[in-house]
Order: C-alpha cells, then sequence, then structure tokens
C-alpha cells in the first residue's frame, strides 16, 4: 500500500494537506450531496463541468471515473479501436498504456527527450506507419511536451491527438491551457495529483461537440438522454461526492500551482549545481519535483536516515514491463529511470521544510 502520511517522515506528496486547508468548505460540501439523495449524474457533476471547461478555457468538460477511464472514452470517442496504432511515451504511469492496449489498440511507445524528458517529437515521423491513428503525448510532471512539433505532424497524417493531462492541471503552452492543444485532454484527479479528488476521478476537455457528445455517451453504458444506445460504452462516470470537493478545491488551484512553482525554482537554484533537473517548455504545473543523479538509491538511503521520504516515477519503463515487453529498447528512456528520484512537494510544504530536504541534499557525499 502506498502511504504519503501518517509516519513521522516529512512525505514527498501530502493529500491529507489539501483536505485540512480546506476542510469546513469541503465538510460542508460533501454533506451538501449526502443530504441531496442525488449521488450519481446530479449538479454538482454538471457545475464541476462547466467551472473546469471554463477554467481551462475548454468548450466542454466531462467527468469521468478516473485518469485511466478518461484516456479510454477520449480514445473511444476519437475513433480509435481494436488494432489501430497510437503513438505514446514509456516513460510515463502505466495506466498511460494501459488505456491504450485495455480498449484493444495497440501502443506503440518511443523514447523521451533527453533535457525535457517528455516525448521526443523527431522520433514520431519514423514510427508511423498505415494503422497509426493517434497520438499520446504525457506532460509528464506538469511539463508540457512540445506540441509545436507533434500538432504539426499529426495534422500532416491526419492523427488524432489526446493529451495525456493528469499531470498537468493548470499547465500552459502558447498561451493555451494544455488539453486544449490536441483533439482532447484527458485528466485525472487521484489525490495526489494537482487538483485532486477523495477518491477515484478523471475529466476529459475538448473544443469538439462530436468528441463531447460521444465521449458523454461512452461513459455512460453509450447511451443517450433516453437511455437509447448509440455506441459501444461502459460505466466510466465521476460520482456526485467528488464532483463537490473538485468544486471546492479548483479556485485554489491557481495559487498552489505558484507555490509549488516558488519551491522548484528555490529546490533548482540550491541544488541545480549538483543534480540535473527537467528542462521546462511553457508554463509547468510542477506536480512532482523529480532530479537526476547517478547516486539515486544512495540519495534516498540519505534522506530516509534523515527523515525525508522519496519515490521514483517511475523505476521500470513501460515497454520493460511483462504485458508490454517487445524486447525493444529506449536508450533514454531506459537510463533515466535508473537515475530520477522524485523529492517532496506539495503545496502546504513550509520554506522550513524545503530547507530541510535541501541542506539533507547538500549534507549527501557519495
Ligand atoms: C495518474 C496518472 C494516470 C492515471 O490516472 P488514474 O486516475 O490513477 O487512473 C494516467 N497517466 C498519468 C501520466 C498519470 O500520472
Amino acid at each position: 500500500m502506498q502511504r504519503f502520511y501518517a509516519t513521522n517522515m516529512l512525505p514527498w506528496t501530502n493529500p491529507l494537506a489539501s483536505y485540512l486547508e480546506l476542510k469546513p468548505e469541503i465538510d460542508v460540501a460533501v454533506q451538501r450531496v449526502l443530504q441531496s439523495g442525488q449521488y450519481i449524474s446530479g449538479h454538482e457533476v454538471e457545475a464541476f463541468e462547466q467551472a473546469w471547461a471554463s477554467y481551462c478555457g475548454a468548450s466542454y468538460a466531462i467527468g469521468v471515473s478516473s485518469g485511466t477511464d478518461t484516456l479510454r472514452v477520449a480514445l473511444l470517442a476519437c475513433g480509435i479501436g481494436p488494432r489501430d496504432e497510437v503513438i505514446t511515451v514509456a516513460h510515463t504511469a502505466v495506466a498511460t498504456v494501459a488505456a491504450i492496449a485495455s480498449i484493444g489498440a495497440v501502443p506503440v511507445m518511443i523514447d523521451v527527450d533527453y533535457r525535457t524528458w517528455t516525448m521526443d517529437c523527431m522520433q514520431i515521423e519514423p514510427a508511423i506507419t498505415e494503422k497509426t491513428k493517434a497520438i499520446i503525448p504525457v506532460h509528464l510532471y506538469g511539463n508540457p511536451t512540445h506540441m509545436e512539433v507533434l500538432l504539426r505532424i499529426a495534422k500532416k497524417y491526419n492523427l488524432r491527438v489526446i493529451e495525456d493531462c493528469a499531470q498537468a492541471h493548470g499547465a500552459k503552452l502558447l498561451g493555451m491551457h494544455v488539453g486544449t492543444l490536441g483533439d482532447a485532454g484527458a485528466f485525472s484527479h487521484y489525490p495526489t495529483k494537482n487538483l485532486g479528488a477523495m477518491g477515484d476521478a478523471g475529466s476529459i476537455i475538448t473544443n469538439d461537440s462530436a468528441i463531447a457528445l460521444r465521449a458523454r455517451r461512452i461513459r455512460q453504458y453509450g447511451t443517450d438522454d433516453n437511455r437509447v444506445s448509440h455506441i459501444l460504452g461502459f460505466n466510466a462516470r465521476m460520482d456526485e461526492i467528488q464532483a463537490a470537493v473538485l468544486l471546492v478545491k479548483l479556485p485554489y488551484l491557481d495559487g498552489w500551482n505558484d507555490r509549488r512553482c516558488k519551491i522548484a525554482q528555490t529546490y533548482y537554484r540550491a541544488l541545480c549545481d549538483r543534480f540535473d533537473f527537467q528542462v521546462t517548455h511553457g508554463q509547468s504545473a510542477h506536480h512532482l519535483l523529480v532530479v537526476r543523479t547517478m547516486k539515486r538509491d544512495k540519495l534516498a538511503e540519505h534522506l530516509k536516515y534523515r527523515g525525508i521520504a522519496t519515490s521514483i516515477h517511475y523505476p521500470i519503463p513501460v515497454h520493460l514491463q511483462a504485458p508490454y515487453h517487445s524486447g525493444q529498447r529506449l536508450p533514454i528512456t531506459e537510463q533515466l529511470c535508473k537515475e530520477i528520484i522524485t523529492l517532496p512537494l506539495y503545496p502546504q510544504m513550509t520554506d522550513g521544510e524545503v530547507e530541510q530536504v535541501i541542506d539533507a541534499c547538500l549534507d549527501f557525499k557519495a
């Protein structure tokens, strides 16, 4: 089981802290839902969809049951199906690739850029075949992918683009929110994400009315408001309690992201001589503070001894994991996975706690 708190260690993420910061408001919102008698498909989900679409500058938002399900629903809503190839990265949460495979489509994983640690868009064109139907860039750790290049290639080959924005709520590129650059944006509201619920939740944003309509149907058995089915679907609804919590948290997202950015800058200034940092492109949402060092395992040990928890996102690249293994090699992804470590970063972290981590890192002599 993953634990982020309830130990005497400084955690690397802290979903409890965002609840405690807003406890009175969240408790009222949850009570409102409990008293309403409407627990699924009610006003809270509708209100969140409107507020979220408006925040992102998108025409439509669709509440979904999880980040993984948003990718599945978005793929199906874009007309992707069995045996279609979808280009993505291996340096991501397994969920990205699992979502593609779960609808019978074929994930084609390419390498990441050695500076931005997001999709190396120069590798897209060589990976395209007559079966390629879509690209899923992942805005990893909150850092927008180089969409300028990606969108040009997608247009040339008539490919759909679904942005995996699970780690990038509020991130921007070219003055636009991520998720509005491609055909659809897929967000996770898993509790530790920048805009996290208190259970599983996700959302799709799009400016395309046809994708929005299909996504709305697919998330509820493929049916319309009259319970008539038009398209294959399943159950991928967001529930009212999650929507109510997200509505409370949304007005705080920008402030929280500013705080994440300040903490990330403090880390960078203090530690850029010691570690490699992700080179940002556009405005990152700073979901995770990941640094790269050859002494990763020793550093983790040292920090643990100093009462500081760390993590690794991700320890084994997806193309080397059993269900997805094909013998393919992705050198930059594989090297990164051996050298990255996630340091504590969450908006409620105090300056003193940031200093504590920095001091411990400066003390580290491998
Ligand atoms: C969290 C995450 C997901 C999956 O979201 P769930 O809500 O856990 O299903 C997908 N992609 C990325 C990049 C993620 O970080």
